[in-house]
């Protein structure tokens, strides 16, 4: 990681940018918003940015109404891309932030990174970017409050599920430990992030559920845009379920196929310890974590299921029952 190096340009530069990726994810808004307002705390003048906006979930987060959901204005010293696994998940706010900024800092954890941009902090040992940024604030040796202990604790929990993952380790908990020290209110997070669910939610559960196939340790699904409009869904979501569907016994491998469009169909997939779902998202122009990928396919739902489905099984035999 290029921590001397990226500090010495967050340290010099005037004007800062942070952006995210696409369809933000709570360790995506959580790692943004930490870093934002650790950087406030400096007296740097600061833009955060997602397209869309900051969904509703995480509007709880101290500071989360001053992201901004478009930039069509603006140039700034340093742009700094969190939790982004490469340069177009950064949408189109990283798209103008790449052109309109000196340098660029790659802050991830997502072990298919291109490495893009000036300088990299990339750690993908790291459960979360917003350990990455733990890190990186502790290398600046930087005192902060909880507006910035509050985010980075909820991307923690995030990307463990609740610290269940298997890049869980006892260093994790000591930085949820010095969160919490903080300020950072465990149980206000896990409530709002990882155990609320609408009646959309609700309702999308108790229509697709019958419909999902589990079969020598592949548990899949699909989700229609029929399915998502009919429970009121503003965007095609799995509400949960790819993980819902891993904690099934024997289910080593789960995906959740979406429909977008009738071209575009969005996977997520999730693998039990021993089992690889990262080279298969890969191998269809996507990314992730060995445990939790996914991917966007151009197709119909059928086609995307035909593809894909195979390399699922091959992954579960591929894959080592006994570390589980
Ligand atoms: P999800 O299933 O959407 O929660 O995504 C699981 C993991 O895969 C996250 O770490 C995402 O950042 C990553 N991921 C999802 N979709 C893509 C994609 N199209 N390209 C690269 N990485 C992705
Ligand atoms: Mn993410
Ligand atoms: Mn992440």
């Amino acid at each position: 990681m290029n921590l001397t190096e990226a500090s010495a340009a967050l340290q010099s530069a005037h004007t800062v940018l942070i952006v995210t990726h696409v369809r933000p994810d709570g360790d995506a808004i959580g790692s943004m918003l930490g870093l934002a307002n650790a950087v406030r705390a400096l007296g740097k003048q600061v833009t955060a940015a997602v397209d869309g906006g900051v969904p509703s979930f995480f509007r709880f987060l101290p500071l989360a109404e001053s992201v901004q959901s478009e930039l069509h204005e603006g140039a700034w010293d340093v742009m700094i891309s969190t939790d982004a696994a490469d340069e177009a998940r950064t949408g189109s706010v990283g798209a103008y932030g790449f052109a309109n900024s000196k340098v660029v800092i790659n802050l991830d954890h997502h072990p298919t990174n291109p490495m893009f941009g000036t300088w990299q902090l990339v750690d993908a040992a790291a459960t979360s970017a917003a350990e990455v940024v733990f890190t990186w604030l502790e290398h600046m040796g930087l005192a902060y409050d909880e507006t910035v202990a509050m985010p980075l604790l909820t991307g923690l929990v995030t990307d463990t599920n609740g610290f269940r993952t298997s890049s869980v380790t006892a260093r994790t908990l000591e930085i949820a430990h010095t969160l919490m020290r903080r300020g950072a209110v465990l149980t206000a997070i896990t409530a709002k992030v990882l155990d609320a669910k609408t009646p959309a939610d609700f309702a999308l559960w108790q229509r697709v559920l019958p419909k999902a196939r589990l079969e020598d340790g592949v548990a899949t699904l699909a989700i229609t845009l029929e399915d998502t409009r009919s429970v009121g869904l503003n965007e095609p979501d799995d509400a949960g379920l790819v993980t819902f569907l891993l904690d099934v016994e024997g289910i080593m491998v789960s995906a959740v196929f979406k429909e977008h469009a009738p071209d575009e169909v969005r996977v997520s997939m999730r693998a039990k310890r021993g089992y690889n779902v990262s080279d298969i998202a890969v191998s269809v122009g996507g990314g992730g974590h060995v445990q939790a990928a996914g991917a966007t396919f151009r197709g119909t739902l059928a086609q995307a299921q035909a593809q894909l489905v195979p390399l699922l099984h091959e992954a579960v035999a591929r894959g080592d029952r006994e570390i589980v």
